[in-house]
């Protein structure tokens, strides 16, 4: 497969008369360019899982996601390149036609395991990966390894330009590596991409008591709720691909860049703000839309 290339990974600077007139700069840190499959954020995540799976002798990656998780996919690929066997426990009952996201992990090797809601809500582990060897990793990665391989993301850009990191929060463990990594004042903005996720600022701070940036966790832009994605979500992603030619996501990158639209808009950010817009990856989800609904 294809090798993570890193080297690809650009700030890209946003010409957009809004922001010009908000007297604001931004750029999208790309980590979508690394990989065709495998989400950028994710990457990061499992680094720290992954040196312990080695250092450890385990010889086994045992993970959780639904039927188009980035993360299960991302696992997949990573295991792959490292040689490493992995399990994939999918949330639901498998189904006639797999989703491209856990054919493509199967095709890299991943075993699947389908498990009723009810057990996944549970977090039930199927016997054959309770056997020693197996290293657990939770859902998204959210843990401290995690949020300390997403705190690496920030060595791609130069940090001391922006005043503002802005990411969309699904477990929060991206958001926490970048608390962890963004220098004293300035404000690590996160949009919720799921609906009423109230504890996401708790499970953020969790991973990063001591935060010596600002956080701030904005609720609202959710369209609906987790990968929900209303037409009004699609049509300003495309209105998005027009005026910056930057693809986004319909679960997590759509929903950040149509909030920090709407957020210049409103005067949230002060004049002067310089933005890093994090492009955390995930394009592939997309391919779970009608063909022609994008126009990317
Ligand atoms: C998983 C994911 C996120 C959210 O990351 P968390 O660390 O779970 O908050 C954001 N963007 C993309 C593209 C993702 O795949």
């Amino acid at each position: 497969m294809q090798p993570v290339d890193f080297t690809s990974i650009s700030t890209d600077p946003l010409e957009l008369p809004l922001f010009r007139s908000k007297e604001l700069r931004a750029d999208v840190l790309r980590l979508d360019r690394m990989h065709p499959q495998v989400s950028g954020n994710k990457w990061f995540k499992l680094q720290y899982y992954l040196d312990t799976a080695i250092r450890e002798g385990s010889n086994t990656l045992v993970t959780f996601g639904g039927a188009w998780s980035n993360h299960i996919l991302a696992t997949a690929a990573a295991c792959r390149m490292q040689q490493l066997r992995c399990a994939g426990i999918i949330r639901g009952e498998e189904p006639a036609r797999l989703s491209h996201t856990l054919a493509a992990a199967r095709q890299l090797g991943m075993e699947l395991y389908f498990i009723s809601r009810e057990a996944y809500r549970a977090k039930f582990i199927p016997g054959a990966l309770r056997e020693p060897g197996c290293l657990l990793v939770p859902e998204g990665g959210y843990g401290p390894p995690g949020a300390a391989g997403a705190a690496t993301i920030l060595q791609y850009c130069n940090v001391d330009a922006y005043t503002h990191f802005c990411c969309a929060g699904g477990t929060g463990t991206m958001a926490a590596g970048l608390l962890q990594a963004a220098p004293p004042g300035t404000t690590v903005s996160v949009i919720s991409v799921l609906k009423n996720h109230h504890g996401l600022e708790k499970d953020i701070r969790h991973l990063c008591p001591q935060a010596s940036a600002r956080l701030q966790v904005v609720h609202g832009y959710h369209f609906g709720g987790y990968a929900k994605h209303p037409p009004e979500l699609l049509a300003c992603m495309n209105d998005w691909f027009r005026q910056t030619s930057i693809p986004a996501d319909i679960v997590y990158t759509g929903k950040l860049f149509s909030a920090v639209l709407a957020l210049a808009q409103e005067d949230f950010f002060p004049p002067g703000s310089r933005l890093l817009l994090l492009h955390s990856g995930g394009l592939q989800g997309n391919d779970s839309l009608r063909k022609g609904t994008l126009i990317f």
